[in-house]
């Protein structure tokens, strides 16, 4: 068996890197793994449990003491907490603002890292999120940076009903001291503006196979 290869799909938020990272997914057959909604499930653990997200301490402990099991279902992997997939809850408002604090706890992006890292154990991957390409799996030759104007991004939000702000969120994802959001090294970078997922995703998927051929 070939070594499972990694599709590094990292980028702002709302750019467009879900929709497009599942296209490539489906196309290359590979897995999909959604790492933003690995941080968005340990926010809403600890909006549960009523911790404090600013205190650091507390955001680490329960992120080395919850009982989670990754799982793979139809080729998209999940994070269960004790069992649980909290597939609506991780996309509130609540949830979304409060994710980027917990993402900044250096041991909350170590264990991420760890169980990441583990999802080859389900095969060949296309990943998306902040630090793939250059925290998680710097290796992989395989690395695309997804962007989009702030007000076409903004708009995306908004048609799905959700109205956030987006700036914010990316400017702490980028000025965080552990893993900021950049653009990896090598990775070719994709602007979604004023295109469609089907413009887009092409675009990724022909250079992946470009470079795939023997
Ligand atoms: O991609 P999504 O918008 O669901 O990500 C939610 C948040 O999770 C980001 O704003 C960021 O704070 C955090 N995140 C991260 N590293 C990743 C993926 C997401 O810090 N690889």
């Amino acid at each position: 068996m070939p070594p499972p290869i990694v599709i590094a799909i990292d980028g702002t938020s709302a750019s467009g890197k879900s929709t497009n990272a599942k296209l490539v997914a489906n196309a290359l057959s590979f897995v999909y793994v959604d790492t933003g909604s690995m941080y968005r499930t340990l926010a809403w653990y600890c909006l549960k449990q009523r911790l404090d997200i600013h205190d650091a301490k507390a955001v680490a402990r329960a992120c080395r003491t919850w009982k989670t099991t990754l799982v793979c279902v139809k080729a998209h992997v999940r994070l269960l907490v004790e069992g649980y997939y909290p597939e609506r809850e991780i996309r509130t408002a609540e949830t979304s603002a409060a994710v980027p604090h917990v993402a900044a706890v250096p041991k909350v992006r170590e264990w991420m890292k760890k169980r990441q890292r583990e999802c080859v154990r389900f095969g060949s991957l296309v990943m998306e999120g902040r630090d793939i390409g250059t925290n998680v799996f710097p290796e992989t030759e395989f690395k695309f940076y997804l962007d989009a104007s702030l007000e076409e991004r903004s708009k995306r939000r908004a048609a799905e009903g959700i109205q956030e702000n987006l700036a914010a969120r990316d400017q702490r994802d980028s000025q965080r001291a552990v893993a900021p959001l950049m653009i990896p090294l090598g990775a070719t970078v994709v602007n979604s503006s004023g295109r469609t997922s089907a413009e887009t995703s092409g675009e990724i998927i022909a250079a992946i196979r470009r470079r795939l051929k023997p």
